[in-house]
């Protein structure tokens, strides 16, 4: 017995040692990837229903990694967001989005650009210095910014989170509440936090047309954002049907691969210079 249990146990600490090195090297490679600044920007066009003009974008981040496979944020987000370096990654993020933007929305006033925060930064005030600092003079203006806070994600301080949405406001920045009725806080966050957006989720707008309850989960949101005096941004939309009923319930602004996928830089100042008027 003792020789078995020694064995198991012998077993047990190399496949942990095992673990241990696995996990400390793809950290290791993760950390290098964030000093080698390898997350870039993709920008997904949102746009005017009714106009069919492009309003802005969403920046979604990719990881490119040096063989050039980009990896998307589902598979390297919960690792980010655990040992804090989404921070560092938003920030490389936000600078990016000003070398690759701030020409064309100088010329463009009326373009948005929205970007993703994380749960960590309504728990934290620095990252009102680093909006400052990246965006203040940079071509880009803050009534031209769009923070977007999830759902997914607890958020730990309610006040705290409120304080900071409030001054990313007073700087003349938009706020969306992201993911709305998936995830924690709901109809609670949307009372508390002051946001000027909702973002409805793709799981609801999938459903458009063949599922009853979703459908009328999004037409009541539309109605809530009315009656609260919120903007609306419908994501996910893939299909002229759910485009139809959006337009119907008097959604005027939209994401989704009906219209593009998130796209490079260079492809998104394309579909800009192309349909921006002379
Ligand atoms: P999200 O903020 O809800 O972003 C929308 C996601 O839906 C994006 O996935 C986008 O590519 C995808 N999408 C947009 N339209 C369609 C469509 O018509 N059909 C389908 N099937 N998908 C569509 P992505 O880029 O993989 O990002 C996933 C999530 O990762 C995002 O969900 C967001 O929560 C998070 N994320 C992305 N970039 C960032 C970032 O820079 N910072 C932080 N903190 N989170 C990010
Ligand atoms: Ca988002
Ligand atoms: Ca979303
Ligand atoms: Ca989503």
């Amino acid at each position: 017995i003792v020789l078995v249990v020694a064995t198991l146990s012998g077993i047990a600490v190399f496949a942990v040692n095992l673990w241990n090195n696995w996990r400390g090297q793809a950290g290791d490679a993760f950390t290098r990837a964030v000093e080698n600044q390898e997350f870039v920007p993709y920008y997904q066009p949102v746009f005017d229903l009714f106009t069919g003009e492009i309003r802005g974008c969403e920046v979604l981040v990719r990881w490119r990694r040096e063989n050039g496979t980009m990896v998307p944020p589902g598979q390297f987000l919960p690792y980010a967001e655990a040992t804090g370096l989404i921070r560092d990654i938003t920030r490389q993020l936000m600078a990016k989005t000003v070398e690759d933007c701030a020409a064309i929305y100088r010329r463009n006033p009326h373009l948005k650009l929205s970007i993703n925060l994380t749960a960590m930064h309504f728990n934290d005030l620095e990252i009102l210095d680093e909006i400052q600092d990246i965006y203040g003079d940079s071509g880009i203006a803050f009534d031209q910014l769009c923070f977007e806070v999830t759902e997914q994600h607890p958020l730990k301080d309610l006040n705290l989170s409120r304080a900071i949405i409030g001054r990313i406001q007073a700087l003349g920045a938009a706020v969306a509440l992201d993911d709305v009725g998936t995830g924690h806080g709901g109809l609670a966050y949307l009372q508390k936090l002051g946001v000027d957006i909702i973002k409805i989720d793709k799981m609801f707008i999938d459903h458009i047309g063949t599922d009853h309850s979703s459908q009328t989960i999004v037409d009541t949101l539309v109605e809530l954002a009315n009656q609260l005096g919120l903007g609306i941004i419908a994501e996910g939309v893939e299909t002229q049907d759910q485009l139809e009923h959006l337009k119907r319930v008097g959604v005027a602004t939209a994401q989704g691969y009906v219209f593009s996928p998130p796209v490079p830089a260079k492809a998104y100042l394309e579909m800009l210079e192309k349909g921006a008027p002379a």
